[in-house]
């Protein structure tokens, strides 16, 4: 057993650059795998709030093949930075969303990028709901948007995704209520600051 988790890890050590397996991902979802060094995020919205998480990393709804996370919350709820860096792309003028095809370039969002030049992107804030701009610094926990309806949605959530240097779409870890996790969707989650 203990030469198959050396394995395990001398292979995810290797395969580092490749796309998550559904092992991996299953590993993280479960818990099994707990310890990384990857950064750990703190939740996209303010300290002490808690929101459910619907649907996660290659959940069958509308995030097949995505590493991302959708958070139910109502309109206008505050969302704050979860993890530092320099706001790269933003929009705040569409108040338009639904399940149509065109509804995809409706969505207002912000992308953050951090030091390591991972991205952070929210999605599906609400008209005027952009409370910074293009060049902007961010720091960690900063209110940063409103949450919203806008875009591809059928109801009030945050779409919150990283992708890594490379483009890639990972899965990170966030301090919770109870403690350093990967989260899964049914789950409720208290922001925490450390
Ligand atoms: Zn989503």
């Amino acid at each position: 057993m203990k030469l198959l988790t050396s394995c395990i890890f001398l292979l995810l050590f290797y395969t580092g650059l490749a796309q998550l397996s559904d092992r991996e991902i299953m590993d993280l979802k479960t818990g099994r795998r707990k310890e990384d060094t990857s950064y750990i995020y703190w939740l996209p919205y303010a300290e002490k709030k808690s929101f459910l998480l619907i649907q996660a990393s290659n959940s069958q709804i509308s995030h097949k093949e995505e590493l991302s996370l959708d958070f139910k919350m109502k309109k206008g709820s505050k969302i704050c930075a979860a993890r530092g860096g320099i706001v790269t792309s933003a929009r705040g003028d569409s108040d338009k969303g639904g399940l149509k095809e065109e509804n995809l370039h409706d969505g207002n969002y912000i992308i953050v990028q951090h030091t390591d030049g991972s991205i952070a992107k929210y999605w599906h804030l609400e008209k005027d709901g952009v409370f910074v701009k293009v060049g902007d610094t961010v720091q960690q926990g900063q209110v940063i948007g409103a949450s919203g309806n806008t875009g591809y949605t059928a109801f009030p959530h945050l779409h919150f995704q990283i992708n890594d240097a490379t483009g890639r779409q990972i899965l990170t870890r966030f301090y919770t209520r109870r403690g350093i996790k990967y989260l899964r969707p049914g789950n409720w989650y208290k922001c925490v600051h450390p």
